[in-house]
């Protein structure tokens, strides 16, 4: 061995799911939104002006911060953007998580969290969720050095209610919370509202999935003064532009647009709902999501086989081989015709 490959920082990548490319695929296994982003975002995207790419782009993100902080009724210095939530919640890990006591997360979740701690050497301890995949609040009552967790949880897609949330705030007010809501928009009430009472709570959200900008990478944190001003500390200590002008421009029109965003996200539970009938319908089971995915397992066939059936048949949803959820797959909440393309099949191959 080289002695430099000594130094090389050991990690465990967090592994993303596939990107198939191709035209007659269906495409259930990232949470992406089946719609495309607001009329808005199209005609600002026709009339960008390309020479101000010469320069570089607002570190601040104003024009975005401004956009969000109107939407959620907050002063524009409670609010943190980066290059979607992942680059959010990774600052976040650097810049909270920042002591010996263990960091807790529910043991099913999202898997890019042990990662983090992996990365910037932060003690993780997970929390068991019980057998039917619910987080217990008083479980988090006990020496911690933060706490995280997404509500809607993933992969499983159950919603904490609120009043379960304000309790593990109210009960580690030493140490940094966060919530993950990825997925609140999709039915979920959000803990927006309790960032007025605790300035330990962080709320972190996405473009990615009830805005279909996945592509364009945009999230943000809302949160007290001192935590987002520590979070602008730590960017600026590593990369003052982590947000590029279309990025800025396009997020802040796609804001603006309320209507459109309703519409899609109502038909997106719509479908939800119809799909879970199927689903059940077909003998499948499992938790009940108020996210833009469903999390089943089948009474009689494995997820595996189901999951390489559907690939065959180039429909991807999401097979996660983890020991307790090894049974489930977790599928996006397409169009209705993708998700009745899906359910024929599924028909013919449970049942023929
Ligand atoms: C999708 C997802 C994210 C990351 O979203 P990006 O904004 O695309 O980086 C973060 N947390 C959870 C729980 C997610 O499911």
């Amino acid at each position: 061995m080289r002695a430099w490959e000594n130094y090389i920082r050991k990690v465990v990548p967090y592994v993303p799911g596939e990107q198939p490319r191709g035209e007659h695929i269906i495409k259930l296994n990232t949470n992406e939104n089946p719609y495309p982003p607001g009329p808005g975002v199209l005609r600002a995207l026709r009339e960008m002006d390309t020479d101000v790419f010469r320069r570089y782009p607002d570190p601040s993100a104003k024009k975005l911060t401004e956009a969000l902080a109107r939407y959620h009724h907050l002063p524009q210095d409670q609010i943190f953007v980066g290059v979607g939530s992942d680059d959010v919640l990774g600052m976040a890990f650097l810049t909270f998580f920042n002591w010996e006591k263990p960091v807790l997360f529910p043991d099913i979740t999202y898997s890019f969290y042990p990662v983090w701690a992996g990365l910037f050497g932060i003690r993780c301890e997970t929390v068991r969720v019980n057998e039917k995949f619910e987080i217990n609040p008083e479980d988090y009552r006990r020496d911690n050095g933060g706490i995280i967790f997404p509500n809607p949880n993933a992969p499983t897609g159950m919603f904490l209610p609120l009043s379960q949330v304000e309790d593990i705030v109210r009960h580690n007010q030493d140490t940094v919370v966060i919530v993950d809501e990825a997925y609140i928009d999709f039915g979920g009430e959000s803990s927006r509202c309790l960032i007025d009472t605790y300035e330990n709570l962080l709320v972190v959200r996405t473009f990615s999935k009830s805005r279909s900008m996945a592509g364009m990478r945009i999230g943000y944190a809302m949160g007290s003064s001192v935590l987002i001003k520590a979070l602008q500390d730590v960017k600026y200590s590593y990369n003052s532009y982590t947000m590029d002008y279309p990025s800025i421009v396009l997020g802040a029109e796609a804001v603006k647009d309320e209507a459109y965003f309703k519409e899609t996200v109502g038909k997106i539970i719509g479908t939800r709902e119809r799909a879970k009938k199927r689903f059940e319908e077909l003998g499948f089971s499992g938790p009940d999501s108020l996210a833009n995915f469903l999390f089943v397992s089948h009474e009689r066939v494995s997820a595996p086989e189901i999951f390489r059936a559907l690939k065959d048949e180039q429909i991807y949803v999401r097979y996660f081989p983890t020991p307790g959820i090894d049974n489930y797959l977790r599928v996006t909440v397409g169009t209705d015709e993708e998700m009745e393309t899906l359910f024929r099949f599924l028909e013919a191959y449970l049942n023929g």
